[in-house]
């Protein structure tokens, strides 16, 4: 069994990955435990068991006594109420959950400075404010936070930067600010918050029940994300990540934060860099509202690249864009309708491509870098016909990605970390 000296916990969507570097930052095992049911995704106790689960592959995998380091990553904006023991105080409020109480919104949105990430339908900080209404509720935490104190094993929570983001950390002040207070909530229940990737305290062998080493440290963790980026091996200044999954997500590593409200765009803070990106409207469900993904291969086989259909689409599914561009009631554009399908579908692969090139030249716009190279996950990743059509339209070196999993990039993190302390 090869040794391991980082791991990464990531606690997805559809349940938790574990993932083992080697010191020179080769993945040596990777383990899943997938949540048996929708309810599991919201219950903490079934969280644990499954990271508990994991890590017991993943131990039979690989030699786990010369760990060095563990972060945890999680759900960005899940949260949970604890009481003072650090005790899960019911089922977890998820990241994509709607804040029902308009009067809890509605304190957000009045003293939520403009460009907090902390506001939206979706807040974690009005979905805070409704957890805080528990009974016997001592703290308000992320999921990942809430992992990371059970591998430590002493009771005592923390959280990151990343994490802590959308629930209203300032990161100019590294502080949880006033303002909070004035929605309503009681600051003093959120956590401590560290740099991500930060060194915190050694872990209780006992917790986990695998044999990490005494002096294995916790290091500060991150969002899924985030992990994301990370995993695919980008990390200096002009690195860029495109995820074409059903929507289109692109971020790009940068020395200065890119922060414009108006598109949605926020910067987390890794390490010395700045991870910058927007969210668009257009992706891979547009493709799948006409083609099923068994026509896929076949429709990307007749595709050229190298001549456009000239067809100026902008593919979304409904009205409203808010990236590259903000418009509430931009129409979708995917008409003329060719009687080809392969056409069809090119047309539509070109008008995505051209969103992400729009993307791209706004985050510049907004005092970003420049993308030098663009890294590709996600289900449209594997198509090679695209990846000509963005790379003509984006003129610069399309890399293979490390990894599409948020663990890796949570044990990367780790690895930097290390580097460091
Ligand atoms: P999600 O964001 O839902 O996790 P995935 O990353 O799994 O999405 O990607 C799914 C999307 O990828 C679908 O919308 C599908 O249309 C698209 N997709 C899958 N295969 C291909 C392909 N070969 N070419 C282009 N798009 C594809």
């Amino acid at each position: 069994r090869n040794r391991a000296i980082a791991v990464g916990i990531d606690l997805g969507t559809s349940g938790v990955r574990v993932a083992a570097l080697c010191e020179q930052g080769n993945i040596v095992g990777m383990a899943l435990s997938s949540y048996g049911s929708a309810e599991e995704r919201r219950r903490p106790e079934a969280w644990w068991r499954h990271v508990r689960h994991s890590l017991k592959q993943l131990a039979a995998e690989v030699r786990l006594d010369g760990i060095r380091g563990i972060a945890v990553d999680g759900t960005s904006g899940s949260l949970l109420a604890v009481d003072a023991a650090g005790k899960a105080l019911g089922e977890a409020s998820l990241y994509n959950d709607v804040c029902q109480d308009t009067a809890v919104l509605a304190a957000v949105d009045t003293h939520a400075p403009i460009d907090s990430a902390a506001r939206g339908h979706t807040s974690p900080l009005a979905r805070a404010l409704c957890l805080q209404k528990r009974g016997g509720i001592a703290q308000v935490v992320h999921q990942a936070d809430w992992i990371a104190a059970r591998i430590v094993g002493d009771g005592l929570i923390v959280s990151d930067e990343n994490n802590a983001l959308k629930t209203g950390f300032d990161l100019d002040t590294r502080s949880w600010p006033e303002w909070m207070e004035r929605t309503g909530f009681d600051r003093s229940l959120l956590p401590i918050v560290y740099g991500a990737g930060t060194p915190i305290r050694t872990v209780s062998p006992n917790a986990t029940m695998v044999d990490f080493p005494k002096d294995a440290m916790i290091f500060a963790g991150t969002t899924d994300g985030c992990a994301s980026f990370l995993a695919t091996g980008a990390k200096q200044h002009g690195e860029a990540v495109t995820s074409l999954g059903s929507t289109l997500v692109i971020k790009i590593a940068s020395h200065r934060p890119i922060d414009a409200p108006q598109y949605g765009i926020y910067s987390h803070r890794v390490r010395d860099m700045w991870l910058a990106g927007g969210a668009s409207n257009t992706g891979g469900a547009v493709i799948r509202s006409f083609f099923a993904d068994d026509r896929l291969r076949e429709l990307s086989a007749g595709v050229s690249p190298d001549q456009p259909t000239g067809l100026d689409y902008y593919p979304l599914l409904e009205p409203g864009e808010r990236f590259p561009v903000n418009d509430p009631v931009m129409a979708p554009r995917l008409t003329p309708r060719p009687s080809d399908d392969v056409k069809f579908f090119q047309a539509i692969l070109e008008g995505i491509a051209a969103v992400e090139k729009q993307g791209y030249d706004r985050l510049h716009e907004l005092g970003g870098p420049s993308a030098t190279s663009v890294r590709t996950v996600g289900g449209g990743a594997k198509n090679k016909a695209w990846s000509r059509i963005r790379q003509n339209k984006m003129q610069v070196p399309f890399v293979e990605s490390l990894s599409a999993e948020a663990a890796v990039g949570t044990a990367r993190l780790v690895l930097m970390g290390l580097q460091n302390s």
